[in-house]
């Protein structure tokens, strides 16, 4: 099987279920940008963790920390869930 460049790129899309940002760019969040409420990619805007920078989205996107305690607990929003 001999792929070229952009039919691999389109496999990795479908594998993954990333979206598409900008055509054919494949956007893998290494531009972050973060504070105490989140971090948001600054290439295609997304939520990455948290409810992103300033806090613009709606859901957060939790981040568990182990804690000393019986329970783990999201970085931005503290919401706890226990361990398993
Ligand atoms: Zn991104
Ligand atoms: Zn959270």
């Amino acid at each position: 099987m001999n792929l070229s460049e952009k039919q691999i790129r389109d496999l990795i899309v479908n594998l993954s279920g990333e979206k598409q940002v900008g055509g054919s760019f494949l956007c893998k969040h290494f531009n972050t940008q973060s504070d105490y409420l989140g971090v948001t990619c600054l290439s295609c805007k997304k939520v990455v963790a948290g409810r992103g920078f300033g806090g613009t989205a709606e859901k957060c996107m939790h981040v568990y920390e182990k804690t000393a305690r019986a329970f783990e607990e999201c970085t931005y929003c503290g919401e706890k869930r226990n361990k398993y």
